[in-house]
């Protein structure tokens, strides 16, 4: 039996914290979790399998791509496993997302999926991928065990959509929304992103395509994790003119369900001026409305790095502990070094300040892609 399933505090080697860490107060135990300073707890892990992607969405990838990370740099399959087998059994992760870079890039992620289930059989499993190739894909993932997808669709106009990812996939994106759904991937959410001058004044239009499929849109507020660095606070469509942007056809009523630490604020929908709910859609307003108090999330890159908020501008590597060994003592201090991560996490992201004269927020180097969005 080892010392976590005592629920002692487990002694790892004494070393200085490793950057980006802070040291764990005396008797924090692994069964505290993935705790921080203002005692939010981490249960919800967002794990990027591949920092790669075949679209160049102009708010995350450079036109020409970014340098990709050498094999040999990136969580195999195994290290996934044993990875995500600690967040569960030791830390206290109760669910998983996915994501990337384009997850579906991975040839071996249906692999990866059944080990996940094989080790995990009641936890939620749900992927983000922007679709193309999902087609083929949708239902070996859903064989494996995949539980749910969401797919990122931000505009139906093939001009607006080559526009915005710079390749020509819509229609592909859109096979793959209905071979995720046939495959029992559901109840998809589609993610979208709305740029201004582009796609913006298509949102209502979005709004109703995935309403007709029993789809649930999430619009997502423009963040600054752009590589080419060209977010302005200007520039970005905020919730407020999302909102404003949906009732040209529809009447949004806050969601009675409680929000439950979800990053999205979830309205009711009605066609103007009558009764019958119609479906939900969400607005996720990390950077006018955000909600860093009740953030559940921790999230371990495509090279094995954690990162306690999207806008870390410290990551903690796990990757080279994991690969030091296999022992029960060897995941123990892959534990702990998780939780010191976690445990530095701000309070904050100070996002909420950009352009408005506060200077407490600097933009990671990192773009969206290569961290798991
Ligand atoms: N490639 C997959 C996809 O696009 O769905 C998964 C990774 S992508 C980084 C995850 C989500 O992040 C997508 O829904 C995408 O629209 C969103 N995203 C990327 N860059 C963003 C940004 N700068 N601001 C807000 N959302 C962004
Ligand atoms: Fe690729 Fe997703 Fe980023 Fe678009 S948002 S470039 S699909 S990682």
């Amino acid at each position: 039996m080892t010392t976590v399933q005592l629920g002692m505090p487990v002694s790892v080697p004494a070393a200085a914290p490793a950057a980006g860490t802070a040291l764990l107060p005396a008797g924090h135990s692994l069964q505290a979790g993935l705790l921080d300073r203002f005692g939010r707890r981490a249960t919800d892990m967002r794990l990027s399998v591949t920092d790669k992607c075949n679209l160049r969405c102009t708010y995350c990838m450079p036109e020409n791509g970014l340098d990709w990370l050498k094999k040999d740099k990136v969580l195999t399959s195994a290290e996934i496993i044993r990875l995500v087998g600690l967040g569960v059994d030791r830390l206290g992760v109760r669910e998983l997302r996915l994501t990337g870079g384009e997850p579906l890039v991975r040839l071996d992620l249906a692999d990866i999926v059944a080990g996940l289930r094989a080790a995990h059989p009641q936890l939620p499993i749900s992927l983000t991928t922007n679709g193309v190739g999902l087609a083929k894909r949708a239902q070996s993932l859903a064989d494996a065990g995949l539980t749910r997808i969401n797919i990122s669709l931000d505009t139906l106009h093939p001009g607006a959509f080559a526009e915005l990812t710079r390749r020509p996939f819509l229609d592909q994106v859109l096979a793959g929304i209905e071979a995720a759904d046939a495959a029992g991937l559901g109840p998809i959410k589609i993610n979208a992103v709305l740029m201004r001058g582009i796609n913006d004044t298509g949102a209502a239009e979005l709004l109703a395509w995935c309403l007709e499929r029993g789809y649930e849109l999430r619009f997502i507020e423009q963040m600054p994790l752009d590589a080419d660095h060209g977010w302005t606070r200007d520039g970005m469509v905020t919730a407020a003119e999302i909102r404003g942007l949906l009732s040209t056809g529809f009447d949004l009523s806050p969601d009675p369900r409680e929000r439950d630490g979800a990053p999205a604020e979830r309205f009711e929908v009605r066609r103007q001026g009558t009764a019958a709910v119609l479906g939900t859609v969400g607005i996720i307003a990390s950077v006018t409305e955000p909600f860093c108090a009740d953030c559940r999330r921790t999230r371990v890159t495509a090279e094995g790095k954690v990162m306690s908020c999207l806008f870390s501008r410290t990551e903690v590597d796990l990757l080279g502990l994991l690969r030091a060994g296999d022992t029960a003592a060897d995941d123990d201090a892959v534990a702990v070094r998780w939780q010191e991560a976690m445990w530095a996490k701000p309070r904050a992201h100070g996002m909420d300040h950009v352009g408005l004269g506060a200077a407490d927020f600097v933009q990671p180097d990192r773009s969206m892609s290569a961290i798991g969005g």
